[in-house]
């Protein structure tokens, strides 16, 4: 299984340093809620865990493996089996439902079309949209373009699953809704590390396993939900 470990990272970009010195753990088969307010760094970690942004110093162990030491195949290894929930969904307006979905394995496998067509309609039945498969994405309403996001984002059955701010934008009961999901995604995927960049904290007491709290460019916390309230 593929736990994730920061060592002393320090990141950000070019000249502008972010994280400054992170050191904190993101167990595989759990929620780690990526949590700080709006500018301390969290979608800076999460373009660190994907291998977007090089540290500066420290490293990122994942399954055991220093992630920014590895060579170029095994990277991209590694860099496959993430899937990630983008926080506008990301979807292409000119693909249908089931071809943005199918995307990942269209572009990455050599898999016929009707066997994607059938991963994808597997998939879009986790998040409830079996349905429309067909249809464009502006034809749905936010809540269900997020969750079609979150489709595409596991349908090559991730190992590490990181979701940024999958609840903003959303009206309570898509939140909630979106929270059910990523609950149901544990069960699915029991060997899945999922990793949440939020500021919800309601989403936090309803899903979190674990909780790194940024600030400052540090982690204030890491570890799990009673500790943090216990830390309070
Ligand atoms: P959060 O996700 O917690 O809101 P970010 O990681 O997006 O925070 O941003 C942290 C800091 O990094 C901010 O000060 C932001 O201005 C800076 N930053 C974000 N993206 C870039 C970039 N591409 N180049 C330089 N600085 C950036
Ligand atoms: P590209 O899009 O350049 O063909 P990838 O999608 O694999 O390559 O890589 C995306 C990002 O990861 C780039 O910023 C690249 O510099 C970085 N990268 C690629 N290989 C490695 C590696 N072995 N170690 C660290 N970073 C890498």
């Amino acid at each position: 299984t593929w736990d994730i470990e920061i060592q002393d990272l320090w990141g950000g970009y070019n000249d502008t340093k972010v994280l400054k010195g992170i050191n904190g753990e993101l167990p595989a088969g759990k929620i780690s809620i990526i949590l700080g307010g709006s500018g301390c760094g969290k979608s800076t970690l999460l373009r660190h865990i994907l291998g977007l942004n090089r540290p500066m110093q420290g490293s990122i162990q994942i399954g055991g493996y220093d992630f920014f030491a590895l060579d170029t195949k095994q990277f991209r290894k590694i860099r496959r089996r993430m899937g990630v929930l983008f926080q506008d969904g990301a979807l292409l307006g000119s693909l249908t439902l089931g071809q943005n979905v199918g995307l990942p394995l269209s572009e990455h496998t050599k898999l016929p079309q009707a066997t994607i067509r059938k991963i994808v309609l597997h998939k879009l039945g986790l998040v409830g949209l079996a349905d429309y498969i067909d249809y464009y994405p502006n034809e749905l309403s936010g809540g269900m373009r997020k969750r079609a996001g979150l489709a595409r984002a596991i349908v090559m059955d991730p190992q590490i699953l990181l979701c940024d701010e999958p609840t903003s934008g959303l009206d309570p009961i898509n939140a909630a809704e979106m929270d059910q999901l990523l609950l149901s995604m544990k069960e699915h995927f029991p060997s899945m590390s999922i990793i949440v960049v939020s500021h919800d904290l309601e989403s936090l007491h309803k899903i979190a396993d674990n909780v790194l709290v940024i600030n400052q460019g540090q982690a204030a916390y890491c570890g799990n939900l009673e500790g943090l309230q216990s830390s309070k």
